[in-house]
Formats: C-alpha cells, sequence, structure tokens
C-alpha cells in the first residue's frame, strides 16, 4: 500500500487563545498544525527542523509584533520562502498594505471565516509547491536528470566562497566523452542519448561524498565539484569516473577503444582573492584538451 503523503504542515501563531483554538478546531481535520502565542515563539518553530509550509500569523501580538516576525522571516535564508498569511482584527487599508509589501502573500481579516481561511491555506500551498517544483526543474538537465549547468554554476560560487573561507582546495574535473560524434553517426543520435545516460550514472556512482556535485556541463561535456579535496582525491575520483565509464562496455564502432571511453582534465586551487572561479574552470578545460592530445581516455592534471 502506498504510505498516505503527509499533511501539510501550519504554524498558527496567536496571542488569543480563542483564536487560536477556533483555527486550530476548524484547520486540524486538512493540517498538521504547531501553535505559537508569541513572536519569538512563532519565529522559533520557523526556523525548526521540520519548517512549517506556511504561517498564518496575527499582527497583534506582544513584543514582536506579526510584522516584526514576517519581516525577520523574509531576511533569513532558510524561512524566506515560507509563504506568510496575516491574520488581524484590524481592516485598514494601510495595515494590509504594510503586510502584503513585507512578502505576506494573503491578508485575513477577523472574524474568521473558517471556509475562506482554508481555501486561502490551500491556494498559497499549492503555488507554493509549483514553485518549488520548477525551482528544482530549472536545475536538471532533461535527458540525464543529473544536475545541469545553472545548478553546477551556482554551486561553484557558493563551493568556491566556502572554500576561500575555510582556506581548503576545490576540485574540478570536467570529462568529455572520446569521438562521440562518430558514436552518433555510426549508431545513431537515439543511442547517443541512451550512452549520455548512461555516463551520467556511472559519474554519479564515481562521487565519494555527499557533497561532491557532478552535472552535464553540455552536450557530451560533464563536470565534476569536490570541495575540501586535494589533488590526490581529485585523481582518484577521475580514475573513478574514467574506469566506470569504461566499465560500461559500450560498443564503440568509431573509436581507437572498442568501447566508450571518456578524457578528463583536472584543475585544483585554494580560492584566493585574486583568482576567480571561471579561471579554474578555464584551466580543467585546458587539461581536457591536454588529455585528448595525449591519446583520449586518460586524465590530464
Ligand atoms: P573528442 O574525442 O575530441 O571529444 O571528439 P568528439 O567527437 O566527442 O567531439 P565533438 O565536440 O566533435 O562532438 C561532440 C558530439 O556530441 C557532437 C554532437 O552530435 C554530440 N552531442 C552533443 N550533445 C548531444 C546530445 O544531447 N545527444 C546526442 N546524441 N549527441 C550529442
Ligand atoms: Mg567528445
Ligand atoms: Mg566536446
Amino acid at each position: 500500500m502506498e504510505p498516505e503523503p503527509r499533511r501539510p504542515l501550519l504554524l498558527v501563531a496567536d496571542d488569543e487563545p480563542v483564536n487560536l483554538k477556533l483555527l486550530v478546531d476548524g484547520l486540524r481535520n486538512d493540517f498538521r498544525i504547531r501553535i505559537a502565542t508569541d513572536g519569538e515563539s512563532a519565529l522559533a518553530i520557523a526556523s525548526d527542523e521540520e519548517p512549517p509550509d506556511l504561517i498564518l500569523l496575527d499582527v497583534m501580538m506582544p513584543r514582536i509584533d506579526g510584522y516584526e516576525v514576517c519581516r525577520l522571516l523574509k531576511q533569513q535564508e532558510s524561512t524566506r520562502d515560507i509563504p506568510v498569511i496575516f491574520v488581524t482584527g484590524v481592516s485598514d487599508e494601510e495595515g494590509e498594505t504594510h503586510g502584503l509589501e513585507l512578502g505576506a502573500v494573503d491578508y485575513i481579516t477577523k472574524p474568521i471565516n473558517l471556509r475562506i481561511t482554508r481555501a486561502r491555506v490551500l491556494t498559497h500551498l499549492k503555488l507554493r509547491q509549483a514553485q518549488a517544483h520548477l525551482a528544482q526543474l530549472s536545475q536538471i538537465d532533461g535527458l540525464t536528470t543529473i544536475a545541469n549547468r545553472r545548478r553546477f554554476d551556482e554551486a561553484l560560487g557558493i563551493e568556491w566562497r566556502r572554500n576561500l573561507r575555510m582556506c581548503t582546495s576545490l576540485a574540478l574535473l570536467m570529462a568529455d566523452i572520446d569521438y562521440f560524434k562518430q558514436y552518433n553517426d555510426l549508431h545513431g543520435h537515439l543511442a547517443g542519448d541512451d550512452c549520455l545516460k548512461r555516463v551520467a550514472i556511472a559519474f554519479t556512482a564515481a562521487m565519494r561524498r555527499p557533497t561532491d556535485l557532478t552535472a552535464r556541463y553540455g552536450g557530451e561535456e560533464f563536470v565534476a565539484l569536490l570541495g575540501d579535496t586535494d589533488i590526490d582525491g581529485a585523481l582518484r575520483v577521475a580514475d573513478a569516473m574514467r574506469r566506470k565509464v569504461e566499465q560500461l562496455m559500450i560498443p564503440h564502432g568509431g573509436s581507437s577503444h572498442p568501447c566508450v571511453t571518456v578524457s578528463c582534465g583536472i584543475a585544483v586551487a585554494v580560492p584566493s582573492d585574486d583568482s576567480s572561479p571561471e579561471d579554474l574552470v578555464m584551466r580543467a578545460d585546458r587539461k581536457l584538451y591536454e588529455a585528448k592530445a595525449a591519446g583520449r581516455n586518460r586524465i590530464a592534471q
């Protein structure tokens, strides 16, 4: 039997027990609910290990009011994307404008109509889900389903800065299928596509740490980004990538080798302020060219 999908988690923040009870009683059949009776605990729950999928936020609360809670949520990376709906006792244009300008998705005025509240919550949950799905798709290569160039570029920037802070070395591997044009010409474009998918799986299997990222860079070129990795580690991973493709034993009629192979260029650097991530990509690319020129199915460092 399929496990039941988990019901969405709502955070309801209100300092009035009567309001809390009304919302919780009315929504508990459709959602899992956590409650907060002040701004501080609302913020704490929002940053919890399982963050809420949506927050119903009272405006008038002692100490930290709803507007301030919303402002702080939007400032913090981990809570920024949680949709916030303000629930307020005073319906005034100024307050509603202020709430929406702070980044809330909606504004509900008391007395609470439970059916309207539930409908709006469901709408915003659906929108948020669709948005998250699109964001994920925009990072994935459609053919191989591994990370795409966009995701790699983002990860490279992040890893560069992280390794700069930690004074650790960052390794970039650039791998390219040998004689792939001939492969397509001889075996057909569909077989070519299939070969790319299998190479992507082989490269993914060659990664050792959860933080290692392999991505399709374009065409039949792939990259692997390895944080906190020196040249020895990079060589080991590159060799695993090369061997795993060789072991696929995909027959190649137009290569100097009987099966599909890859060549790989390695660049390693401790990031500094007078070098850039683009330099690293350029160096790996140059090394890849050397591996090709030296006879293919090999690694250059
Ligand atoms: P080298 O050994 O020097 O790398 O030679 P090569 O033939 O692999 O390199 P070249 O850059 O000349 O050709 C790359 C080929 O990759 C050309 C193109 O048809 C093929 N290719 C690129 N993207 C795809 C794709 O998505 N699917 C398929 N089937 N082929 C692709
Ligand atoms: Mg090639
Ligand atoms: Mg190429």
